[in-house]
């Protein structure tokens, strides 16, 4: 976003995503694709060097398979079918013997012989009239890839094979990449690219590691080995610090931690406000692992779960059983606590090379969750079903996202009807009275909330889309993140909208955005009246700090006052002005990033 230089160090400011500060050395990994094929031509002398080349290459990516293969944890070995597809690829005449043969024929390098041999590859498989072959195509791009890879010399290793506790330093991490993610090693990472609430920032803030995206060129500006400073509240990320700026960030860190700890002594009080008014805190999740840090950090429950991340980290769809037994045990340790298991909300960001998606030019406009889901009912029944079955162990709520049209409502308890019928039929146990919900993340959703409400137990604000779809904002998109603003008055608007429609018809609403999180955003929230907000574990503590800190009365007039105002930035300096009356120890220390 900016850098500035002081005295043979560099300071650069990104977008903070995950708070903390770290300092540690670069780690540079390289995520991206190959963009460079470049075509020449070679003489008679080169040919077989080029040839060598390129057989040298398919081993090498045969090795790398083989080792991926041997390497799988138990959990995912059925899956393993996909690597010996991606073998038997390499050793198609198709790819390799039709380009040696391109290098012979046309003296060209081995790059460019290869990207013809695709071409024709491609040209084949499109005029196969099925949809499941002709789709195969991206399992050879895929090894193309590779091959390409280590043509060129980059680094092909996995981010779990990473053995010392460094900083990664890449162009972009996908929600995937951050599922190998070894937390003992990886202490924090920066990147080039994303938002605030893109669900790579996401999966930082659940592994507690600080993070800084957004940062535009940092790969260019980074070496290997390279001393870092990431500020993961400010967004402040500063290269081969002098002493002076190390000292500085080291007592900064240890204040960090002093005051997360202090607020952490309280967290387990109820989110109550001076004045008697209280509301539910709970967690979002994206692994049953984190569960055990929603207690701790005194969440009441989990407002949402994320459960798409389960299908990322099996690099496939996990069956029945599997998914059962994860949110049977979610719901057994949350208990009685509730847990909203939000149904799969792939597309967007989050990918799955398992379920085939033509290429879409706007993904976030595509087939994304609930839109998804309605298209392959095996998938979404058996995630039902799974549901289902273990809601007959806890306390557990279900909830459809991108939820655009009342239709969608319709198709998804129709399919839901069809599934308790089929565990009726078997004498399945489940709980007969389960709470359905939907997410308010659509502007069509918000328009159509008080005919909504006749339908659903509950309404959860997913204010990350929100956002992006109302503001017309890519919530990735580093660029636009300065236009991405929680405090724009439509927003306060709309949020308003959603929240009188369902307590004129008597259903509860939380949110589960970012907002929920954002010190700032609190007092104006409860003011709105939410009844549940639902966060990052770790945002529970001061969260909770916040809003015992704050009267319900004051934060209604503040509202009143608040939704006469015509800019976002109008909003922040009111919001921020009356935090620095109430907490002024949250604006000193930098917590507010205000989103
Ligand atoms: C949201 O959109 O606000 C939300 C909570 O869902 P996600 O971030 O997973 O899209
Ligand atoms: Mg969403």
């Amino acid at each position: 976003m900016s850098n500035h230089d002081v005295a043979g160090q560099k300071n650069m400011k990104g977008v903070a995503v995950s708070s903390g500060i770290i300092i540690g050395k670069a780690h540079l990994v390289d995520r991206t694709k190959t963009k460079i094929l470049y075509k020449y031509l070679i003489n008679d002398e080169e040919i077989n060097s080029e040839v060598e080349r390129f057989e040298n290459a398919l081993l090498t990516t045969e090795q790398q398979l083989v080792r991926l293969k041997n390497g799988m944890p138990e959990h995912v070995k059925e899956h393993s079918f996909i690597l010996d597809s991606h073998l038997m690829i390499l050793k198609d005449s198709m790819l390799k013997d039709s380009t040696i043969k391109r290098i012979l024929d046309e003296k060209i390098n081995v790059e460019w012989a290869l990207k013809k041999s695709i071409v024709a590859i491609r040209q084949n498989f499109e005029q196969i009239d099925d949809d499941y072959i002709s789709n195969r195509i991206n399992d050879v791009e895929y090894v193309t890839e590779r091959i390409f890879r280590n043509l060129s010399g980059k680094d092909q290793r996995g981010l779990d094979t990473i053995n010392q506790r460094v900083i990664i330093v890449a162009h972009d991490l996908s929600p995937a990449d951050t599922t190998e993610l070894n937390v003992d090693r990886v202490k924090g990472f920066i990147t080039n690219v994303g938002g605030r609430t893109s669900h790579t920032a996401i999966m930082a803030q659940a592994l507690d590691i600080p993070a800084v995206v957004g940062l535009e060129a940092i790969t260019a500006q980074v070496s290997e080995g390279d001393i870092l400073i990431v500020d993961g509240s400010t967004g402040n990320v500063i290269i081969n610090p002098d002493d002076n700026t190390i000292l500085f960030y080291e007592k900064k860190k240890f204040q960090h931690e002093e005051y997360k700890s202090n607020i952490a002594r309280v967290s387990h009080l109820p989110a109550e406000s001076i004045d008697g008014h209280r509301i539910s805190i709970t967690a979002n999740i994206e692994f049953l692992e984190e569960v055990a840090a929603v207690k701790s950090h005194g969440g009441k429950g989990i407002g949402l779960y994320r459960t798409e991340f389960l299908y990322l980290r099996s690099k496939g769809i996990p069956d029945e059983e599997e998914l059962f037994e994860d949110y049977r045990e979610v719901a057994e340790i949350i208990a009685p606590n509730p847990v909203t298991i939000r149904t799969l909300d792939l597309g967007g960001d989050k990918f799955v090379s398992k379920i085939e998606m033509a290429t879409e030019m706007n993904p976030a406009l595509g087939l994304r969750g609930i839109r998804l889901c309605l298209k392959l009912p095996d998938i979404f029944k058996s995630q039902l079903r799974a549901i289902l079955r273990a809601s007959a162990y806890g306390n557990i709520q279900l909830m459809f996202p991108m939820i655009s049209g009342l239709q969608e409502i319709l198709d998804a308890e129709q399919i839901m009807k069809e599934v308790k019928d089929e565990l009726d039929h078997n004498n399945i146990e489940y709980d007969h009275d389960i709470k359905t919900g939907i997410m308010i993340e659509v502007p069509s959703a918000v328009t159509m909330a008080e005919t909504f409400a006749q339908y659903v137990d509950f309404f959860s604000i997913g204010t990350n889309d929100l956002i992006q779809y109302a503001l017309a904002i890519d919530r990735i998109n580093e660029h636009m993140a300065f236009m991405y603003q929680p405090f724009h008055p439509a927003i306060i608007k709309m949020i308003k909208h959603v929240v009188d429609s369902a307590k004129k018809t008597g259903i509860s609403v939380s949110l589960c955005g970012e907002m929920a999180g954002d010190p700032l955003c609190l007092p104006l929230l409860i003011g709105l009246g939410i009844d549940e907000l639902s966060m990052n574990s770790s945002a529970i503590p001061l969260s909770k700090r916040v809003i015992r800190s704050l009267s319900i009365k004051d934060a209604r007039s503040d509202l009143k006052h608040v939704i006469t105002l015509g800019t976002s930035r109008e909003v922040r300096t009111y919001l921020l002005d009356r935090m620095k009356a109430l907490l002024p120890e949250l604006v000193e220390k930098g917590y507010l990033h205000g989103m």
